[in-house]
């Protein structure tokens, strides 16, 4: 199949292309390169001995980016292209805005002048915000409560009222909970820009000596040791969360949104304990206070993704940890340097 994939340079695209040039997939990356590096795809080249097409250019370019599906003729596009900081979308939410939610109404115009009708979306368990109930299922609320939740939600609106639109189209919204890990080889991985927002890579530059401490943010919560509890999901798992999903958008038309997690959640200090067992040293760390806008607990109902697609996440806590800590111990500064 030809599969057009935006932002496939980046953290989840990279690990998601493996998986599908090793499955056969002819494929065409649009990347700008805002947050990710060519030696990303370099490397995905290396890892698979597979070559596929490069068009740099910006989803908010409707003519760039309807000349490239075209050209290329996709079956199906995937679509990882766009802005993820949820503090930086607070101060800049027009940026967030028109990166999202304007650069997928082009994508979906631009299937369109193509004649694609089948889309994977990376959405987010943020859409769900508070918890009403947990676990979080597919029809828990959407109320979210940030900038980069809302286009989110918004993506996910234009994206079903597209597909029921436009005859024999197929979607699927996957709602990732926490994306953590890196490929078995330790040649790709997460590599945030400054300093990160997330606790995995946090963590792991704590342990490789790139930062000093970790500030855990909050030990009062209401769970087994005080501190948040999240539903972390291996990045190959949710790589292969995306194939069954294509899989999927080629039997049955519409829209699903679907969750993508363990349907178990880990707290800060279990997962600092497993990362200290993948590098063998102690992570260093302090309390500090809660950081504003986080809930206790979150964790997916996973029943969907199995009926619907056939996938369940399959890798665990120490894998997670031993795959990230490969990553980092072997590429101290990303991609900025050559292992
Ligand atoms: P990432 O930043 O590593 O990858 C995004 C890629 O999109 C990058 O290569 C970036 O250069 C590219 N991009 C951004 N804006 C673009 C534009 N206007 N035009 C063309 N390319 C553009 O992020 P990721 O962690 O791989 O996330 C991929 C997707 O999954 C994002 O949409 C993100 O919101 C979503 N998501 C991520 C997480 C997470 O924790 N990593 C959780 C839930 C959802
Ligand atoms: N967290 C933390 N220190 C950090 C980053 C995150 O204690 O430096 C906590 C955060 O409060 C939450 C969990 O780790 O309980 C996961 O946070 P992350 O930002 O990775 O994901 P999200 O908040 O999106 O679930």
């Amino acid at each position: 199949m030809k599969i057009f994939v935006t932002g496939g340079a980046g953290y989840i695209g990279s690990h998601t292309l493996v998986r599908l040039l090793s499955a056969g997939h002819e494929i065409c990356v649009f990347d700008n390169f805002s947050n990710s590096s060519p030696e990303a795809l370099a490397r995905v080249k290396q890892l698979t001995n597979r070559d596929f097409a490069l068009v740099e250019g910006d989803i908010r370019d409707a003519s760039a980016l309807t000349r490239a599906l075209v050209e290329f003729g996709a079956d199906a596009a995937v679509h990882f292209a766009g802005l993820k900081a949820v503090g930086e979308s607070s101060e800049k939410p027009l940026l967030y805005y028109e990166n999202n939610v304007s650069g997928s109404a082009h994508l979906l115009a631009a299937m369109d002048a193509a004649g694609c009708r089948r889309i994977v979306f990376s959405s987010s368990a943020t859409v769900y915000g508070e918890a009403q109930c947990l676990p979080f299922d597919e029809d828990h609320p959407i109320a979210p409560t940030n900038p980069y939740g809302r286009t989110k939600a918004m993506v996910e609106g234009m994206i079903r009222d597209w597909s029921a639109a436009t005859p024999d189209a197929s979607a699927v919204l996957l709602r990732y909970f926490n994306p953590v890990g890196a490929h078995e080889s330790g040649r790709i991985g997460e590599d945030p820009q400054g300093i990160p927002n997330n606790l995995m890579p946090y963590i792991a530059q704590v342990a490789i000596g790139r930062r000093e401490r970790l500030s855990i943010f909050g030990d009062d919560y209401d769970t087994r040791d005080g501190t948040g509890e999240r539903d972390y999901i291996h990045v190959v798992d949710l790589a292969d969360a995306h194939l069954a999903a294509l899989d999927y958008t080629g039997r049955a038309a519409g829209c699903e949104a679907i969750n993508v997690g363990t349907g178990k959640g880990i707290t800060v200090k279990e997962l600092v304990a497993a990362y200290e067992r993948a590098c063998g040293h102690s992570i260093a760390y302090e309390i500090t206070p809660r950081r504003p806008g986080d809930v206790a607990i979150s964790f997916a109902a996973t029943g969907k993704a199995r009926e619907l697609l056939g996938w369940e996440a399959a890798l665990n806590v120490d894998a997670m940890c031993a795959s990230s800590w490969l990553w980092q111990s072997t590429n101290a500064e990303g991609y900025g340097e050559t292992a």
